[in-house]
């Protein structure tokens, strides 16, 4: 019988003061890294209510899509460990063998890891295709990929332990979790969401989506298209110098394909004196450092 037992209490993230800048603007980080150590960062809340739903319904499992090193497959697949609810994960591309730790981790928790080829993938949130896939798993709760909806959002609202700051940062895939914090953060905070992927043209327009009609009490917020490097888990040797001395200077760790490149674009934008002085500017960690594996396998283990 599965629980919900591990998502009962929401989990002790501190908000750590990093550094002062001229003109007294003050950055803090919320440190949802240390969320859980398997279940990291922002998956953590977006699972929450799916999970609580799949529980509730008495559903066989949870279905989910996702990379070979994504970090939503991950969690997804800890979380069904933790929960006794069986997952499935529908991998984008073929699964090499042996598998990458991403992926072991995840067979080890008991996710069902089943390949689907780039061309399927782009059809995933196609509605015939689902309806196709939900027929061979009938009584399954299906997430989106990266966890992202409505119950998602509603999750992401407990991430906020501290109203007061005048700026929210955030690195953005699928914006959920950006939309979540833009309906819940009170009206005079300003979120910035930092794409990963490039080519992020798409991502307001499915944050609208997300965020509904219902905008009374929706904060405003920009989304950044400046820090990508290139593209999804891209990088180089200029974000590898950053956040090596971000890392040694205030021991915090970061992640290349996410928190990384956003902090890199919030320390751009400080110098630019893109914020106003006198402001408090919170940067968000989003977690998910086991997404680094992939990234070493391609730049090599000592590069972060
Ligand atoms: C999934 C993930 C994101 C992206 O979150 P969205 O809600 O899809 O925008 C950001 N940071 C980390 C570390 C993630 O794992």
């Amino acid at each position: 019988m599965g629980s919900f037992k591990f998502f009962e209490s929401v989990p002790n993230t501190p908000i750590a003061p990093v550094a002062t800048f001229p003109g007294n603007r003050q950055v803090f980080m919320k440190r949802l890294d240390l969320t859980h150590q398997h279940v990291s960062g922002n998956k953590w809340f977006k699972l929450k209510y799916n999970f609580k739903l799949a529980l509730d319904q008495l559903a066989s499992g949870v279905v989910t899509f996702g990379g070979a090193y994504s970090n939503h497959i991950y969690a997804t697949a800890a979380a069904g460990y933790y929960c006794g609810l069986p997952t499935v994960g529908f991998i984008r591309g073929e699964i090499k063998r042996p598998l990458n730790p991403t992926l072991a981790q995840a067979h080890a928790w008991g996710m069902k890891l089943i390949p689907l080829s780039r061309e399927e993938y782009r059809l995933k949130s196609n509605n015939g295709f689902l309806k196709q896939l939900k027929e061979s798993y009938v009584g399954y709760h299906f997430l989106p990929e990266g966890g992202s909806n409505k119950l998602a959002l509603k999750g992401c609202k407990e991430m906020i332990t501290d109203r007061h700051f005048d700026y929210w940062c955030l690195s953005c895939g699928t914006g959920g979790t950006l939309a979540g914090l833009v309906r819940a953060l009170p009206q005079t905070t300003k979120v910035l969401g930092v794409a990963a992927l490039k080519g992020a043209n798409f991502l307001e327009k499915e944050i609208r989506e997300l965020l509904g009609n219902n905008l009374n009490s929706a904060c405003p917020w920009t989304l950044i298209l400046d820090y990508h490097f290139g593209g999804y888990a891209k990088t180089d040797l200029e974000l590898f110098s950053f956040m090596k001395q971000f890392q040694k200077k205030y021991a915090i760790p970061l992640d290349p394909i996410y928190t990384g490149k956003m902090v890199y674009g919030v320390f751009d934008l400080i110098s630019k004196e893109y914020f106003p002085e006198e402001c408090s500017i919170l940067m968000l960690h989003s977690g998910g450092l086991q997404g680094s594996e992939g990234i070493r396998e391609k730049y090599g283990k000592n590069i972060i």
